[in-house]
């Protein structure tokens, strides 16, 4: 980050999703917590959703009250009907109702093909695709019984699924994780046009190569970091913050005529950068 000119979100307003409830699921690390945060210092009242190490959530919830906006850390399983069922009928009791869900909990478990086993396929995509198509499916109700509040937001509800660039780029040894991004794009895609007519706008974002704990491996020694960023044109690996910053914005009113679009936040790297010198 250049120091001379402040952090992007400094300029974000905070009043900009003012009255808004969000929910962001895996929001005790990397990108959820980043974006937690952003959506607090924007105005909105969060749920922390943690599947496990409840200090950290708790941490969460302390630096977005900071902000004057409320905040809790709720546990559950997004791979677990009754846990997402519980935990967004229990935010619409505590919290009044949801406006943006932020379906962003997610894992790797990387195999080369014929090593993968069943139980590994089986949790990426319990995680990563039915944990996602639960949350959106439980906000969506909460969206569809409220309807439109002229006031709050001009859409009766936001998903926002985190999705990847390896929802279009092939991932040799992650055929797991590559299938379940790929299902998060035509399944909000599909939400999306679905709902539309009853003014719930669906997207996604899909974050490149972001320094989170879940890709350590690919930035933690020198030469990873020399050899990633060979596939980012913008030559530098993504923040947390970057993603955020995406997810506040499409969020907010500011892009409520965007629906059904994935927004790519990957310093080019869905530019096919071997043809840069190349093809
Ligand atoms: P991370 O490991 O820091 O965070 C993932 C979060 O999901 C953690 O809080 C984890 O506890 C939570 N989680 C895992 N299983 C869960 C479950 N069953 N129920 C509830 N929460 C659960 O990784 P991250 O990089 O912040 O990843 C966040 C999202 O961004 C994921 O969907 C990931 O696929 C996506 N993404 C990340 C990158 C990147 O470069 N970091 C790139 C593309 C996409």
């Amino acid at each position: 980050m250049d120091s001379t000119v402040g952090a992007p979100q400094d300029v974000i307003p905070a009043h900009l999703l003012k009255g808004q409830k969000a929910l962001v699921t895996g929001a005790n690390s990397g990108i959820g917590k980043a974006t937690a945060i952003g959506l607090g210092r924007a105005g909105a009242d969060v749920v922390v959703n943690y599947v496990a190490d409840q200090e950290s959530a708790e941490e969460v919830v302390r630096e977005i009250t900071s902000f004057g906006v409320r905040a809790a850390a709720y546990e559950a399983d997004v791979s677990q009907e009754d846990q997402v069922v519980a935990m967004v009928d229990r935010m619409v009791r505590e919290f009044g109702t949801i406006d943006i869900m932020v379906a962003n909990a997610g894992l790797q478990r990387d195999s080369s093909f014929t090593e993968m086993t069943l139980a590994q396929w089986q949790k990426v995509l319990d995680v990563n695709l039915t944990g996602q198509f639960l949350c959106a499916r439980e906000a969506t109700k909460e969206f569809v019984r409220r309807g439109v509040v002229p006031e709050v937001s001009r859409a009766a509800g936001k998903i926002i699924c985190m999705s990847s660039v390896h929802q279009l780029i092939p991932w040799a040894g992650h055929v797991n994780y590559a299938s379940s991004k790929g299902g998060v794009q035509m399944m909000m895609e599909t939400l999306a046009q679905e709902l539309a007519p009853q003014k719930i706008r669906v997207n996604a974002v899909a974050p490149g190569a972001i320094r989170t704990p879940i890709n350590r491996s690919a930035w933690e020694t020198p030469q990873a970091r020399e050899d990633l960023l060979k596939l980012i044109p913008y030559d530098r690996i993504g923040d947390p913050d970057d993603i955020a910053n995406a997810v506040v914005v499409l969020a907010s009113d500011l892009l409520d005529y965007v629906v059904g679009t994935t927004l790519y936040v990957d310093g080019g790297m869905t530019l096919f950068p071997g043809f840069a010198t190349g093809g």
